[in-house]
């Protein structure tokens, strides 16, 4: 392709409204050009990419038995009301009306349609399992379209669904998709990580996300670099510590009057220890207005999400007026020596529902507050802890003798710094984009749409479904933000929009030059490699910039300089130095360089 014919230049101004390296880049490189926010017009150079990234993420996704459809983008709003998703996807929904009136929505998913599309198509055991996928435009009403093409209104999605006959199949084909989806990653030069999603509060549901580094991205996740996995921040695991010794004797417990402030730094400080001496004492809201106390080592802190996980519900933190209701005094809270509360308690803990235990309802004495506890306070000796009086502390206290706690649970935030639970190497907090997303479905969908099928026992039952996204306009920001430098982008050879970037220098004043590059233009044509030629009368420095913003991975000038030792200069974008190649043999080098790695099969390739 000629440069000087091409659609869509280069820009040296930085676009005012461009929030993010991709934004940026993909525009002044002449990929995309934004329409409206979260709406974006691909450019050749820019759908070139995006077409790779398809064919990659297409041929992974034949690899594991998906087979290629296309359903509609707008979609009659009786399926959504059918799944009850117009009402629980509504803040996101575009809604239209169509002739007579009727109601449509533009899908910001597909499980409405496909779910009923397979229906068609499953009766028996023998239909399954299925999985199908698509590259569609998806339509999402984001509250806040932000960093370029990392999240739209409209972009471009792979999903892929599938039906199975029982959960084991589901687990099994899970796994598969799984380990396609880390290859498309890794073919597409990025580096993923597999993190286990926090579901809802409620939900069970077993999702992954996949996690590319950048500092661009809007999740936070732990990493361990020497297990190479990662973990969501909000449900992340780790190795607690303890820095006292665990064998200590037991003391005897005293209280002691000391005036101090409320705070974890302020009673270390007054009572001369280490904060992880301290029993400390946090109260939460229940939803049904009752109060909840959790005990956890000083130097930690409690984790909402799991503690909300833990209870099966929503919790906040209690305010210093609830805590005054039931005579707390507030940085002098304790499970020990709790005050009664005349005549019962109102705000108590009365009901929690501990998934682990499988209890649903766990009733609660009514007459003091309800502790829980997380599982670091059970191997430090002699903690400092509140009295429950204001300027009183208690001293040596023990767990098992001087207080109780029934149900222990794991309730630490875990941070950077901390240990990982499997090897004990620090964890690093980083920032990613989510690249990709699986779930397990289970029936929820095949319910709702009536997806039975007949079992080799001649039974009805529901088939089991599970659901696989990537965002392919996201991967095309995504790797813009995990690979560039200050002067451009740096593709990876696989999703370059093209292999080589050829630059005539003074063709214009040199007809050998001319000609020269003509040439080496004609036989990469012939032998299908992708040549971006920039034939324009333009100065060197123009040309070279535009070459770094573009990004393609092999630079080849031509130029009298270069041709009076008969040479061309060869420089990879991924280095800083170039070298001088012959140019007798420059375009079979070429060649072998942009075929040498393909693993395509066919002997013609090499
Ligand atoms: P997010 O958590 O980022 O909002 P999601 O969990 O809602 O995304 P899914 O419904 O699982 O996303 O969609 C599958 C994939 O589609 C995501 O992993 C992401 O790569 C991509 N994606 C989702 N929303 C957008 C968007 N607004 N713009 C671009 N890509 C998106
Ligand atoms: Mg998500």
């Amino acid at each position: 392709m000629r440069y000087s014919r091409f659609f869509g230049r280069t820009t040296m101004t930085v676009p005012h409204d461009a929030d993010s390296v991709n934004a940026r880049l993909l525009t002044q490189g002449g990929f995309v050009d934004k329409m409206a926010a979260g709406i974006y017009n691909y450019l050749p150079m820019g759908k070139r990419v995006l077409d790779k990234i398809i064919q990659i993420i297409r041929e992974e996704m034949n690899a594991v038995d998906g087979q290629e459809i296309s359903m509609p983008a707008l979609h009659p709003i009786e399926l959504w009301q059918q799944t009850g998703r117009d009402k629980t996807a509504d803040a996101i929904l575009y809604r239209t009306k169509g002739a007579g009136g009727k109601d449509f929505v533009f899908a910001p998913s597909h499980e409405e349609a496909v779910t009923p599309l397979a229906k068609k198509y499953i009766q028996s055991y023998k239909d399954l399992p299925l999985s199908a996928y698509q590259f569609q435009t998806k339509f999402r009403n984001e509250p806040r379209a932000k960093s370029g093409v990392l999240r739209g209104r409209e972009f471009g999605m792979k999903d892929m669904y599938s039906f199975h006959v029982s959960d084991e199949d589901l687990d099994q084909y899970y796994e598969r998709v799984k380990q396609a989806y880390l290859n498309v990653y890794e073919r597409c030069g990025v580096k993923a990580y597999v993190v286990e999603a926090s579901g809802g509060i409620f939900s069970d549901k077993i999702s992954h996300e996949f996690s590319v580094v950048t500092p661009a991205g809007e999740d936070t996740i732990l990493v361990c670099k020497k297990c190479n996995i990662a973990q969501n921040i909000e449900i992340a695991e780790g190795k607690i510590h303890n820095p006292h010794d665990p064998e200590e004797k037991e003391l005897k417990m005293v209280e002691v009057k000391m005036e101090r402030g409320p705070s974890i730094d302020e009673n270390a400080k007054a009572h001369k220890i280490e904060p992880s001496k301290i029993l400390k004492s946090v109260v939460y809201k229940l939803q049904n207005g009752g109060l909840l106390g959790v005990c956890i080592r000083g130097d930690l802190q409690v984790n909402e999400h799991k503690l909300s996980k833990f209870l099966g519900q929503e919790v906040h933190p209690a305010s210093k007026e609830d805590l005054e209701a039931i005579g707390l005094v507030p940085g002098f809270i304790s499970p020990v020596g709790l005050p009664k509360v005349k005549g019962g308690l109102k705000h108590a803990a009365e009901v929690y529902d501990t998934h682990e235990k499988g209890v649903k309802e766990v009733h609660r004495s009514k007459e003091s507050l309800h502790f829980i506890a997380d599982n670091s306070i059970k191997t430090v000796k002699n903690f400092v802890t509140g009295a429950n009086k204001k300027n009183m502390d208690l001293i040596n206290v023990n767990l098992g003798t001087d207080f109780t706690i029934d149900d222990f649970a794991d309730l630490v935030s875990i941070k950077a710094g901390f240990a990982c639970s499997k090897c004990g190497s620090k964890l690093e907090e980083t920032k990613a984009i989510e690249a990709g997303n699986i779930f397990k479905l289970g029936t929820k969908y095949s319910e709702a749409f009536d997806v039975n099928f007949t079992d080799e026992k001649g039974q009805r039952k529901l088939a089991i479904m599970g659901c696989y996204g990537i965002g392919t306009t996201r991967l095309v920001g995504t790797i813009v933000e995990a690979s560039n430098d200050e002067k451009g982008i740096i593709w990876p050879k696989s999703v370059a929009p093209f292999q080589v970037h050829l630059i005539a220098l003074g063709a214009e004043k040199d007809p050998e030059v001319k000609k020269s590059a003509e040439d080496i233009y004609e036989v990469l044509n012939h032998a299908c490699v992708e040549v971006l030629y920039d034939d324009r009368d333009e100065s060197a420095g123009k040309k070279f910039n535009d070459a770094d913003l573009i990004g393609i991975p092999l630079r080849i000038v031509v130029s009298s300089r270069t041709l009076k030792e008969k040479n061309v200069e060869w420089k990879l974008r991924t280095e800083a130095e170039g070298k001088l190649v012959k140019y007798e043999m420059a375009p079979k080098e070429i060649i072998e360089w942009v075929y040498g790695d393909c693993d395509c099969g066919d002997d013609d390739c090499k």
